[in-house]
């Protein structure tokens, strides 16, 4: 049996890694990438090899077109394949759009947005060629709707679906897949940074800003788990999702059901 590999972009901390450990408890290779202490890269990598699975490392940044293209060629060079393209990896900023850094908008739709085409146009010929493959975009119920406070973040996750549908159907008729998984609050970092800064700023602790910070958006009061996402990706690998595509996974607690 073909053991396939899978590029996880943003897989040191949060969703990229459930989804890294879902992929590799399915059987897949898997090339990690994101920033992180030698320690936490390391855990990470023997964490997901004890399933039985190769894992490899790659620390390119991606904001850089340069180092998106390299990551994507150190797949290929390290399992022979190239399967899976999960673009995970995002980050945040919260301000109002008259007072959004100019920097912090170029960061975010650089990372969240312009890195899920730079990876995705340097995948797709490996996977046409073999005349298979999945690419998981890992957007957010903001690419549906906005919140205040996160312009860029809302338009880079809007243009990622847009960039999902369009690569679904080019490539419908080869083999290969392209959706949107799109998250409400998922307990990793990201969010619980927001969790954070919000509790500094009201003196409330932090689990009853975390409440009220989901349910403000989530009828369903808890985040989502990380290896939720991550089983829902390797689901969009099965053969049972094969006519899944161009679509928009939602698993969001009932946010997008108002
Ligand atoms: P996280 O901060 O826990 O993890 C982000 C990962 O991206 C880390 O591995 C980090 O090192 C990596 N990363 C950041 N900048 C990078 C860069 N320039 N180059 C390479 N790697 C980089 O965040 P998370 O919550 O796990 O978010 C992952 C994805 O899920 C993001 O796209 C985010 O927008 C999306 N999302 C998160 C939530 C949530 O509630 N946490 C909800 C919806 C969508």
């Amino acid at each position: 049996m073909i053991r396939r590999a899978a590029l996880v972009t943003g897989s040191t901390s949060g969703i990229g890694l459930g989804i890294a450990k879902a992929l590799a408890g399915a059987g897949y290779d898997i090339m990690l990438n994101g920033f992180g202490s030698a320690t936490q890269v390391s855990a990470a990598v023997s964490d997901l090899a004890a399933a039985g699975v190769r894992v490899e490392y790659n620390d390119a940044d991606m904001s850089k077109p340069s180092e998106i293209r390299a990551l994507v060629q150190a797949t290929k060079d390290a399992f022979g394949r190239l399967d899976v393209l999960v673009n995970n990896a995002g980050i945040q900023h919260v301000a109002r759009t008259e007072a959004f850094p100019e920097d912090k908008w170029d960061a975010i739709l650089a990372i969240n947005l312009s890195a899920v085409f730079h990876a995705t146009k340097a995948a797709l010929p490996h996977m046409q060629k073999e005349g298979w493959g999945r690419v998981i975009n890992v957007a957010s119920v903001h690419g549906r709707v906005a919140s205040e406070g996160k312009c860029a973040y809302v338009a880079a996750k809007h243009g990622v679906i847009g960039l999902t549908k369009a690569v679904a159907l080019e490539n419908a008729n080869a083999g290969i897949t392209a959706n949107a998984i799109c998250p409400g609050w998922v307990e990793t970092p990201l969010a619980l940074q927001q969790v954070a800064a919000r509790a500094a700023a009201s003196g409330l602790s932090e689990a009853e800003e975390a409440e009220l910070l989901v349910g403000e958006k989530q009828p369903m009061k808890r985040f989502t788990s990380p290896s939720s996402i991550g089983a829902l990706a390797v689901f969009l690998c099965s053969d049972a999702a094969d006519t899944i595509t161009g679509s928009e996974q939602v698993i969001d607690g009932g946010w997008l059901a108002q």
